[in-house]
């Protein structure tokens, strides 16, 4: 890389191991005037059921991201050559607070979402989908869902009663008409499962879930087709939990469960939801400290560069 390259995502002459660490080196502001994404971290882990450690997400990966140069081979764009992208900072978080913790994040995305800025949100653990959510159908009305997971997230409890852990946001969205369980994809479940019902129930209420079986069965391009039919041109969100990919290319999260895709295979899936309407992403369940070697971190990074690549390419 030349210290001169006028890739707009490199805001300074220095290479990348000089400096603060914002996401691929973009400005860091809350200032959104011709602003079209904002890259936000929300550093949480109140919600999970198992290991901890999604607090130090958002800034981990903002770490792993700086040697991404900037330009997309396979989807052929550079992102920050064709939209204003910043990085937001961290929405506010009280670890024992879920209530104001979720309000704070609906609240902070809505102030966002109005200025007509796009939001990639950086968890973090998945019970953010839920406050996420809210505020995407405040703008958008009732959303379609790509969800990218080994655990199908609609589970009605955890913890005796507990209606707002990591395991239950899906479940609570389409209870609050958040998301149309007919335009809902779940990709990669498989586990852990304490019956059947934990599969049947989603399908059910309407959702489409490819367990990981179908996944490998069918192969990645009928899942990209699949994933296409169930959307079609509707206003869609889009949100990744990295223990969709196999512990072996993503050990650093708190639930880890064998048997997933590749990190080749996670990429392919998010390069094939180019055409869809993405209104909204969010990327979650990192967890650093059971992380190696920047494996999860780096991976996640990238797959953030591939949202920024799909909203360049709807631009
Ligand atoms: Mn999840
Ligand atoms: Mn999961």
């Amino acid at each position: 890389m030349h210290i001169n390259n006028p890739n707009p995502a490199f805001g300074s002459e220095l290479e990348p191991f000089h400096g603060i660490p914002s996401f691929m080196r973009l400005p860091v502001t809350r200032e959104l005037d011709n602003v079209d994404v904002a890259i936000i971290g929300i550093p949480l882990d109140s919600a999970v059921s198992y290991r901890s450690g999604t607090r130090f997400g958002p800034r981990k990966i903002r770490e792993s991201s700086l040697m991404i140069w900037g330009f997309n081979r396979v989807l052929n764009i550079s992102p920050a050559s064709e939209l204003n992208i910043v990085d937001y900072g961290d929405l506010s978080v009280i670890p024992m607070d879920m209530q104001a913790t979720m309000e704070n994040i609906t609240e902070g995305t809505k102030s966002v979402l109005e200025k007509d800025v796009k939001v990639i949100a950086l968890g973090g653990d998945h019970s953010i989908s839920l406050p996420l959510l809210r505020a995407h159908a405040a703008k958008h009305g009732q959303l379609a869902v790509i969800h990218f997971d080994s655990h199908p997230d609609t589970w009605d409890e955890e913890f005796d009663n507990q209606l707002y852990s990591h395991g239950t946001p899906y479940r609570r969205a389409i209870e609050e008409k958040l998301i149309d369980p007919n335009t809902y994809i779940q990709v990669g479940i498989r586990g852990p499962i304490s019956g059947s019902e934990d599969i049947t129930e989603p399908e059910e209420m309407g959702v489409n879930v490819q367990t990981i079986e179908k996944v490998f069965d069918r192969g990645i391009p009928a899942i990209i087709s699949e994933i296409h039919k169930t959307i079609g041109d509707c206003p869609v969100y889009v949100s990744l939990d990295i223990d969709s990919v196999d512990p072996a290319f993503a050990p650093g999260t708190g639930t880890p469960e064998v048997g997933g895709l590749s990190s080749y295979q996670i990429l392919q899936l998010v390069r094939g939801l180019k055409g869809l309407n993405i209104v909204g992403f969010d990327l979650v369940e990192v967890s650093p400290p059971y992380d190696h070697s920047e494996i999860t971190s780096i991976l996640a990074a990238n797959l953030a560069f591939e949202f920024l690549s799909l909203l360049a390419l709807i631009k």
